[in-house]
């Protein structure tokens, strides 16, 4: 049982550990799932993180989960327009491809926890003066040989506080769910926002899975915590800042993602295996076969443009929740 007494994120009392021993995602390791009855976050509870486990995560390429960014790290620098490429590829880049239309073309982009370094490049060739960081450096130092000298391999917390590090726009999509303390992380990001300046974070959003569901999203600690709208309405409250969130669908149509499909899909709860082994290789999934035959099908079927368009009008029209959430944060006036 957790020596928790509070929650991570919203610091109220009413929690529970909800699961005891979850499998973390090292083999040999596990941690207490923790459910918050306030703001309906679940969490770890943990002192620390090994962080080496980025280096292996990143370092491998064809990660599970990992390694659509590998591709699209690959893919963008022969297309015209990469970030567009990303927004019709996912909805967490869609969500920055609307957001920058309300930017100055000589906008400072900051963008935290940049991975292989895909979206910082794509902001960099519609014009706008980027910094990528990260603190895996196999993902950095193949941002900087494919895509060039703007990324730096550090933590958002050892970023100097300096004019030159003052920007227009934070951008950090799903890696607040990685952090020890996202009240420290998000005021962290604060301090580097310039006049007028903007956060833009995404992250899951729990709502969308089943409201059963112990920790569908991965496995801990590379994930801490599994938040909602509430939970990032709390903590803003909390540090006094303004905010604006998108739980919604919107009209989204992907040009590779049946988002109805997604839906029955990919709420239910995994199987509570490890990922890795202590060496950092990964382990068998036990459902290779299955999700061979699934690819097949939804090739075949659920991706072919007519059937994908009407899915996703059913799901834009009928669905509440969308996997993502968009959080827009800044100073209050
Ligand atoms: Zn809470």
């Amino acid at each position: 049982m957790s020596n928790q007494n509070s929650c991570i994120i919203c610091e109220k009392t009413e929690i529970e550990t909800l699961y005891s021993k979850y499998p973390g995602y090292v083999k040999g390791t596990f941690y207490d799932i923790i459910k918050c009855y306030n703001c309906g976050a679940h969490f770890i509870s943990t002192d620390s993180i090994d962080k080496s486990i980025y280096k292996v995560i990143y370092g491998r390429k064809n990660f599970s989960g990992y390694d659509r960014y590998y591709e699209y790290a690959k893919k963008l620098k022969s297309l015209e327009n990469p970030l567009k490429y990303l927004a019709m590829n996912e909805s967490i880049y869609y969500h920055v491809y609307n957001y920058i239309n309300t930017l100055d073309s000589n906008a400072k982009i900051l963008e935290v926890g940049c991975g292989y370094g895909y979206l910082t490049y794509s902001l960099q060739q519609l014009g706008y003066n980027v910094l990528g960081i990260d603190l895996a450096q196999p993902a950095i130092n193949f941002a900087k040989k494919n895509f060039g000298d703007f990324y730096s391999c550090l933590e958002v917390s050892s970023l100097k506080n300096t004019d030159d590090n003052k920007f227009d726009l934070i951008i950090s999509t799903e890696v607040i769910e990685h952090t020890l303390n996202p009240s420290e992380f998000v005021g962290k990001l604060f301090s580097l926002l310039g006049k007028n300046g903007k956060i833009l974070l995404t992250t899951p959003n729990k709502e969308y899975f089943k409201t059963n569901s112990i920790w569908v999203s991965t496995k801990p600690p590379v994930h801490t915590m599994w938040l909602t709208r509430k939970s990032i309405e709390e903590m803003a409250s909390k540090l006094d800042v303004a905010w604006n969130i998108q739980q919604n669908p919107f009209r989204y149509y992907p040009t590779y993602e049946n988002q109805l499909v997604r839906y029955f899909r990919i709420r239910e709860e995994p199987s509570f295996d490890h990922v890795v082994d202590e060496e950092g290789n990964q382990l068998a999934q036990k459902s290779v076969k299955s999700r061979r035959i699934f690819h097949y099908v939804k090739k075949q079927l659920f991706e072919n443009p007519i059937i994908r368009n009407i899915c996703n009008f059913v799901y834009n029209t009928f669905f509440p929740q969308d996997i993502t959430l968009r959080i827009i944060l800044w100073k209050k006036m």
